[in-house]
């Protein structure tokens, strides 16, 4: 069983997106199923709404998974094994008061040593934690051995025992760490491997722990992905809109082409397009690079346009409002100067809009809307063109700029010829 494990704390990033889908890939060619689990501990953090918002946007990535679980539904199970590990000696009540930490943690920083818990409490005996009525913490006593992670993507690496620590599990308010609860939650759905950001990379030898002290001996495997940097070379920040899955939705940029674009990335790929179920044939976490991978907006628009070259016309004319394949291919030619849907829609809207004329063609355009309004229809543009040309009188600039003004509300655009016969259907209106 896989799992993808996000929390409702804010707009789905990229990052996440990408260990979605890299755990839809592996789920399918492993052949286990990948479970949702909704991160939810964080009650301060939590925003109302966003589960949804996720399991739309995996939906709209065609990530498919068996069930969602919420973390918070598992808090009996989290407590119930504190309990047990309390009961076995594998975990101790802490009575040191945050006051008492913060401090020592500062002496710690001021040392430049990294803070380490200090055991005042690991060796209380019965009497004194009966007779202690402060509030109190529980803590996993820290391994007596390295604990050693060995990770799919970054390799192998030993965690000591003091870097791993005797660190919490339940809070003063009996409420599960992140640690305690991911460890639970990823033994209690039995998950044979973890995909998930770097930044989780310190957490697992915790995890990892955890699930010793609780007599649980499968492996788990694990991969961390490295993080993807912004056009600058930075790590991304909420501040990034390209970080945004929901952003680059509505900037036009098709989930084909976003989840081909996270799978290329820091990734050595048989080929540069390709769809996700085509990625499944040859997709390896062993072919992820180590070192982070760097955001490119160009090479997203590039792709996302050869996504949109491939799409079928009828599909593709109704991204831009119709249900016709004769515009799906106008949309094609425009696809020399667009590369996303906002930019098409730019494109081909101004064809059906009312026309902002400038003055020095009004008139020209005017006769013309005449010309074509009381004549015969005509199938090519040139067949249009000679009947224009011959009835008004108008050529060279006079006549080019004012019918490409009327035909498709631009100054500048693809070539007349190839354009008119995929909107000539819809003459009357274009002209209005
Ligand atoms: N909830 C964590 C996050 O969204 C992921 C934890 C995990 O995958 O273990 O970053």
């Amino acid at each position: 069983m896989l799992r993808f494990a996000p929390s409702p704390t804010g707009d789905m990033h990229i990052g996440n997106l990408r260990v979605a889908i890299f755990n839809h890939l592996l789920s399918k060619q492993r052949n286990e199923p990948l479970i949702v689990r909704i991160e939810d501990t964080d009650k301060e953090r939590n925003i109302e709404g966003k589960d949804k918002e996720i399991l739309d946007l995996l939906g709209l990535f065609g990530i498919e998974y068996s069930h969602v679980i919420y973390q918070s539904e598992n808090l009996r199970y989290h407590r119930s094994m504190a309990i047990q590990l309390l009961h076995d000696k594998k975990a101790f009540n802490c009575f040191c008061t945050p006051a008492e930490l913060d401090h020592k943690r500062d002496v710690a920083k001021a040392n430049k040593k990294p803070f380490r818990y200090d055991d005042t409490c690991t060796h209380l005996s019965a009497d004194q934690t009966i007779d202690n009525e402060n509030p109190f913490t529980v803590r996993l006593r820290k391994p007596d051995k390295a604990v050693v992670v060995d990770d799919l993507v970054r390799g192998q690496s030993s965690f000591e025992p003091m870097d791993v620590d005797s660190f919490i599990i339940l809070r003063a308010e009996k409420f599960p760490t992140y640690n305690f609860a991911c460890a639970v939650d990823d033994m209690l759905s039995d998950i044979s491997l973890v995909v998930r950001g770097e930044d989780h990379a310190s957490n697992t030898p915790k995890q990892i722990a955890v699930r010793k002290a609780l007599g649980y001996d499968k492996k788990t495997e694990y991969a961390h992905l490295p993080i993807i940097l912004n056009e600058s070379g930075k790590k991304m920040s909420k501040s990034d809109e390209v970080s945004s899955v929901k952003w680059l939705l509505e900037e036009g940029y098709l989930p084909s082409a976003i989840a081909n674009y996270l799978i290329l990335i820091g990734n050595k790929v048989p080929e540069e397009i390709f769809t996700m179920e085509e990625s499944m044939a040859w997709f390896d976490l062993g072919s992820i690079s180590r070192a982070p991978a760097r955001f490119d907006i160009d090479k997203l628009k590039f792709i996302n346009r050869e996504h949109l070259k491939r799409m079928d016309d009828k599909e593709l004319s109704r991204y831009v409002g119709f249900a016709d394949e004769k515009i799906g291919k106008a949309a094609k030619i425009y696809l020399e100067e667009a590369g996303s849907l906002k930019e098409l829609r730019s494109k081909i809207e101004p064809i059906f809009a009312v026309k902002v004329i400038p003055e020095e063609y009004k008139e020209s355009v005017d006769k013309m809307r005449e010309i074509i309004g009381s004549s015969e229809h005509f199938d090519t543009f040139d067949a249009l063109k000679s009947h224009i040309m011959a009835e008004s009188g108008l050529k060279g600039r006079q006549f080019s700029k004012p019918i490409r003004l009327l035909l498709t509300g631009a100054e500048h655009g693809p070539d007349l010829d190839a354009l008119y016969p995929l909107i000539q259907d819809y003459l009357g209106e274009i002209i209005k």
